[in-house]
């Protein structure tokens, strides 16, 4: 049978386990509580959301009510779109440069990592992408600070990745582009605080990171720069279309519509995103200072002021000690702390649905660890 981390109910007998994936990464076990129950009927005891026609009015009401409830939590302004779209972040690499550029426009990145070279190699495949500021060369240790960048005003817009999902990097504070539209792939950190998102141009986020479940990309758009382009992207890659028929362009994952749906009432009942950034900053820090105060037997690389919230990496000072710390977590139900395969070490996942008992066991297991073997 799996072992979920989920609560007893869902898994009578088994010892608690905490699944600090990066993503797919665990959701709220409440939320798979209700999954599992209304899933075969539906809310209201008729057919399962994964029966139901996207046109009609009972899968409308579900996005909407989505919609609805992102909007809220976000303090989504009258003037940004909301869209609901295929392909995971990925495919918004694509979407940005051929909705807002054209083969001959210019687009400044920003580049802090793994997420961030992903994204500009897509956009050199459909506009001029410049690497306006880069921190390649001190491995993606720190996010390069804006006096660093060079900006060009001919941008047709400037790309940021709020959050390093396999570097443990964050920007925590936001960048100013003037009148060039800023657009973040915040698929890692997306509802992990409050955000202004009259800030951006244009914000992204693939759901299986801190939303629901693969397969959903977000995307908050503001009107103006729908149609910049009409014609260059296809069709289910174009904003304006999209747009146009409500994210209902062909058959919408209707699965992870449902559960973001879901997962943005809880965060709602967690008491919204001021309250999720209280929990976060404390759950991090929690982790970072057992990495801090360990003699030197764990190590962060990333620079203090830009380290994750979301994605805690680190490594061992004898980096021989690896397997053996993966497999003893493993051991003690703290699973897939196995670091990006890009980047190696460590990594600890500390998405909006892991509780702080989960930090506070893997903090316990470091401590046991470094004093067995330091
Ligand atoms: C996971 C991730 C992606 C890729 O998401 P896919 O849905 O797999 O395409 C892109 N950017 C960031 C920051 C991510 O964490």
């Amino acid at each position: 049978m799996a072992r979920f981390s989920c609560d007893s109910n869902t898994n009578p007998g088994a010892a608690r386990t905490f699944n600090f994936a990066a993503g797919p990464a665990m959701l709220p076990p409440e939320v798979l509580r209700q999954v599992r129950e209304e899933l075969p009927y539906g809310q209201r005891g008729g057919m399962s959301v994964l029966e139901l026609p996207f046109t009609g009015r009972e899968f409308r009401e579900i996005a909407a009510a989505a919609q609805r409830e992102l909007s809220e939590l976000l303090g989504v302004p009258a003037h940004y779109r909301i869209l609901f779209m295929h392909g995971g972040a990925s495919a918004q690499f694509a979407a940005v440069p051929l909705n807002l550029a054209g083969p001959v426009d210019k687009a400044d990145y920003i580049e802090t990592g793994h997420w961030a070279s992903r994204a500009l190699r897509e956009a050199e495949r459909y506009c001029e992408a410049r690497v306006a500021a880069s921190g390649a060369a001190g491995g993606f240790t720190r996010v390069p600070s804006q006096d660093e960048w060079r900006l060009g005003a001919d941008a047709a817009y400037c790309h940021i990745t709020t959050n390093e999902t396999a570097n443990g990097l964050e920007y925590h504070w936001t960048p100013d582009t003037g009148g060039v539209p800023l657009v973040a792939d915040m698929s890692s950190n997306f509802l992990s605080g409050p955000i202004d998102v009259n800030r951006y141009g244009l914000i992204y986020a693939a759901a299986q990171k801190n939303i629901g479940t693969a397969g959903l990309a977000v995307v908050i758009v503001r009107a103006d720069l729908l149609g910049r382009r009409q014609c260059a992207a296809p069709s289910i890659l174009n904003y304006s279309m999209q747009a146009v028929s409500d994210s209902r362009y062909n058959t919408p994952p209707v699965f992870a519509v449902y559960v973001a749906g879901l997962v943005f009432d809880w965060l709602k009942r967690q008491g919204g995103l001021a309250e999720m950034a209280r929990i976060n900053r404390r759950k991090s820090a929690r982790l970072y200072a057992a990495i801090d105060h360990s003699g030197g037997f764990y190590r962060c690389p990333a620079a203090p002021a830009d380290r994750s919230r979301m994605n805690v990496c680190f490594t061992l000072a004898d980096n021989r000690l690896e397997a053996e710390f993966l497999r003893q977590a493993e051991e003690q139900g703290l699973l897939n702390l196995k670091g990006h395969g890009a980047v190696g070490g460590i990594r600890a996942s500390l998405y909006n649905a892991m509780p702080e008992e989960g930090v506070a066991a893997l903090t316990d297991f470091m401590q046991h660890f470094a004093a067995s073997y330091g």
